[in-house]
Order: C-alpha cells, then structure tokens, then sequence
C-alpha cells in the first residue's frame, strides 16, 4: 500500500497535484495524503474532519479532493403524524398509532440550537391534535436550455416547431433515462433567444442530472431540426438554486402542501398563545411583512427545516433557496386553528445525489423511504409530504413563540 506520508510528500515537492492523489492511491489513502498536504500548508489539525464513518471510495460520485468528512449534529423530530398521499403508503416503518394517521420520526442536522426543539414541539401539537394532511400537488423537475436564433421571426418558427414535435422531444429525452418521463416543454421568447424549459416526472430521484442528460438529447434535436443554435443548457429559467419567481409561481421538484388543524384549547393549553395571536403574528410578519420586503417566500422559517431535511438525508444544499419558497397561512377558526404551509419548489429524492452515503442513508430508512419507491416516485412524495409536515410544525412553533414572545428567552436558554 502507498504510504499516505510519501505521498503527500511528492505533492509538497511539486512532484505531484492534490487532485492527482486518487490516481496513486485508494480513495481513503488518498484522503489521509491530502490532509497532511493541507496540515503542513496551513499548519491547521485536520484529526476531526478525518474522523468519518464510510469508505471514502463510496463518496467518489460527490466529491473531489476529498479532505474527510464536515460532521453536523443530526437530532431528531417525532414523533409526527402525517397522513399523505404517499406518506401513508409508504410508512412501513413508521410508528404506527393505530387510531391516527402514520407517525413519522424526521432527522434534522443543524448547528441553529433550538430549531430542533422548536420543530419538535410543533411535532408534538400537530400529533396530538390528530395529524396533518400533506400532498404533493405537482411534480416537475426543470433544465431550460437557451437558444440563440437571428430575431423574433425565426423564434417563432422555433416554438411551432417544439409544439408540434413535443412527442420527438419525448422520444429523444427519455432515450437517455428509464425513469424519468418528460412531461412538458414550455418555450419563452426575449428577442433573439428561446429558452425552452423542458419538465420532467423524474420518480424518485431529485433529477437535476437525469433531466440535464436528457434536455441535452432533446436540445440536440431541436439544433439539427430548426435554426436554434444552442447557447447554454441551462439558460437560467430553470431555475436551478438562484432565488426565482418562476420557481415560486411554476413550482420545481415537488410542490407540497401540509395543513392542520388545532383545537383551540390545545393552542392554547400548548402553545401558550391564542389562535387569534398566531393568525395575526402571520398576517403582519408572514404576508404584509414579507409583501414590503418584495420576498418571494412568505414565511417564518421554512427554510431551517427544509436545509436540516436536506443535510440529514442527502440531498443538495443548495436547492434550499428554492425549498424557501413557501407560503404559510393562519386562521382562527373559532373553536379551532387552521394552519397550511405551501412548499412550491421542493427537490428531493431518495435515490441518487448524496442519498446513498452512509449517514444520509440512515436518516432515511429512520423515515422508512430509503432507495426506490414502489411505485416509482411514491419514496420521493413521501419524503417530500414529511419535510413539508415538518416545516408546518416549525412555522407553528415560531409563531406561537412570537406571539407569546418566548422567542428571545428560549434562544437564550437553548442555543447560547
Ligand atoms: P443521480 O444520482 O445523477 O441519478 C439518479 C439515477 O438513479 C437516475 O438517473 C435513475 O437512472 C436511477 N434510479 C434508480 N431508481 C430510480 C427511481 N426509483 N426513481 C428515479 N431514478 C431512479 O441523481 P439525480 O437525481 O439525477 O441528480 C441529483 C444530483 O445532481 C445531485 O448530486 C446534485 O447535487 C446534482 N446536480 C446536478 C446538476 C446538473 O446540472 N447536472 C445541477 C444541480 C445538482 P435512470 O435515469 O437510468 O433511470
């Protein structure tokens, strides 16, 4: 075996690049090579970040130079009644009440001290109170690729093209992946350019690569069929981890709704706060707070529980700027409280990008949809219906905290 020691000495020779060490040395070897190249260069103690628990071979397809591993504390969230429309289908191993809806356990990773006991008391009302419903309303993964064309006539004729072989678009697309299925291709128009933004079902996978794979196919055929010439394939319209409204408004990966509704008593008795104090927190904060802020998300926190879901189960960072694009509503019904939260753009998957690495893996056989769904796509509306669930038991907690104003003090108490 390559000693690590010799190894890292040829990098800091210049005989060697720190890239290059996986072509020397298994992946681990490697690994250890490169933090002692990185100790000795900046004299900082790498021993933590090469503390990780899998073989870094496993971790090849999502990272390079790999150094280690980042640890971020994972706590857990439950039990959570949700009753989805795949939630509940696929709860083999949740928590079964047998008189309420299936109970979930969510892993959060985060370092924001709180956030996890505040989700968690949300949790513990919406279970109580007899469970959310949460469904994914539509689903459509998108790549738009932009095309330059000499002026507005010859786009034109681009579009009647893409609208009248939608059905060889389809063909060329789908001949790149046996799961996704491309569902529909809206085209846009700014002078010389057309962006065409190509949506795909992609089951259970998040799909950002099978769907850029697969528009990459189609975007060649309408190159060879019309006088588009493609430019980018993305072209932004996507949009893929930029803030959006075409996300916000057109939805991306799953669009999912979690609602609830609270006896008042419970509100009260749990929360420490009236219905009619949550409904006015969101009405001022959530909606006329965020409408002057021109946000596109209008909502308390969505985000915190979407990023802890993501780290803790594997999917990618930074689509959690499309993951803040939620809308929660509040209202005092009288004897009961009505609380909904609108994910428009959530991309998750349970097969594929990070989900497979060891920890993230664990996180999700925690929440029983590990790996393919059957049907294909069921794992992925699941995990999509319990993080939307989990973000309804967040905003609910906040809110009640600013409305009883127990925000500062349980910061205070919890994450200092
Ligand atoms: P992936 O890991 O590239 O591919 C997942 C593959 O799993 C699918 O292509 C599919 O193969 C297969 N699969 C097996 N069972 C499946 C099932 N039940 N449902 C769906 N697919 C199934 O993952 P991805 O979701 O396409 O892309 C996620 C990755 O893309 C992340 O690592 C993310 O960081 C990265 N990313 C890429 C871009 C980009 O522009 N390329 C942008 C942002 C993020 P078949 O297709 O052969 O059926």
């Amino acid at each position: 075996m390559t000693d690590p020691q010799d190894l890292a000495d040829r990098v800091l020779d210049g005989e060697l690049r720190l890239y290059e060490l996986d072509d020397q040395a298994d992946a681990d070897a490697a690994a250890t090579a490169r933090r002692l190249v990185i100790e000795a260069e900046t004299g900082a103690d790498l021993e933590a970040v090469g503390e990780y628990a899998f073989p870094a071979g496993q971790a090849e397809p999502n990272i390079e130079n790999m150094l280690g591993a980042a640890q971020v504390p994972m706590g857990v969230v439950g039990p959570l009644a949700v009753d989805g429309g795949a939630a509940s289908a696929a709860a083999t191993d949740a928590v079964d009440d047998p008189n309420g809806p299936p109970e979930h356990y969510l892993p959060l990773a985060t370092t924001e001290g709180a956030l996890v006991a505040s989700v968690n008391r949300g949790a513990s009302v919406i279970t109580e109170s007899g469970g959310a419903d949460a469904r994914v309303v539509e689903n459509g993964m998108t790549r738009a690729p932009v095309f330059r064309v000499a002026g507005i006539a010859e786009a034109e004729q681009v579009v009647e093209w893409v609208d009248e072989h939608e059905a060889d678009l389809r063909e060329a697309a789908e001949s790149t992946t046996s799961h996704g299925e491309l569902t529909a291709v809206d085209p846009y128009v700014v002078g010389d350019s057309v962006f065409l933004r190509f949506v795909y079902d992609t089951k259970d996978a998040m799909g950002m690569n099978m769907a850029t794979i697969a528009t990459r196919e189609a975007a060649g055929l309408v190159e060879d069929e019309t006088p588009a010439d493609l430019v980018a394939l993305s072209g932004n319209l996507c949009s893929d981890k930029k803030p959006a409204a075409i996300n916000a408004v057109e939805g991306r990966g799953r669009t999912v709704v979690a609602d609830v509704t609270i006896p008042t008593e419970l509100v009260e008795e749990r929360l420490g706060t009236t219905p009619a104090a949550i409904e006015e927190a969101n009405t001022r904060k959530n909606l006329i707070g965020s409408a002057k802020a021109g946000a596109l998300g209008f909502n308390a926190h969505a985000a915190n529980v979407v990023a802890a879901a993501y780290l803790a189960t594997g999917q990618d960072a930074a689509q959690v700027v499309e993951g803040s694009n939620a809308i929660t509503t509040i209202e005092d019904r009288g004897d009961e409280l009505y609380a909904s939260v609108s994910l428009a753009s959530l991309e998750v998957g349970t097969v594929g990008g990070g989900t497979n690495l060891a920890t993230q893996s664990e996180a999700l056989e925690v929440l029983g949809f590990g790996g393919g769904g059957d049907p294909p796509g069921s794992n992925g509306d699941a995990l999509a219906e319990v993080i939307a669930a989990g973000a309804l038991a967040g905003e609910l907690s906040l809110l009640a905290a600013l409305a009883s104003r127990h925000l500062s003090s349980a910061h205070e108490e919890l994450g200092r």
